[in-house]
């Protein structure tokens, strides 16, 4: 997938009206990278293909899956 700056580029996002937080939608391979370690699920930086338990841009451990969304899941539900 084409990266921005090294960050997964989200084919959807909104803040959510109720929690405040920050949501959005990966295409499913940056999607997997994510859930892998292999790319940050806070402020999607990309790894480059390394496995790592800490960004190193944001300092966020690990990814809060619940947080990242597969596209297929938005094309059913957005809008
Ligand atoms: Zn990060």
């Amino acid at each position: 997938m084409p990266t921005k700056n090294g960050a997964l580029v989200a084919t959807w996002s909104r803040q959510n009206p109720e929690t405040g937080e920050i949501e959005f939608a990966l295409e499913k391979e940056d999607f997997e990278k994510v859930l892998q370690g292999y790319a940050c699920g806070t402020c999607l930086a990309d790894y480059g293909g390394v496995y790592l338990k800490k960004c190193p841009v944001c300092g966020e451990d690990r990814v809060q899956s619940e947080l990242v969304v597969p596209q297929w899941w938005t094309e059913r539900s957005i809008i």
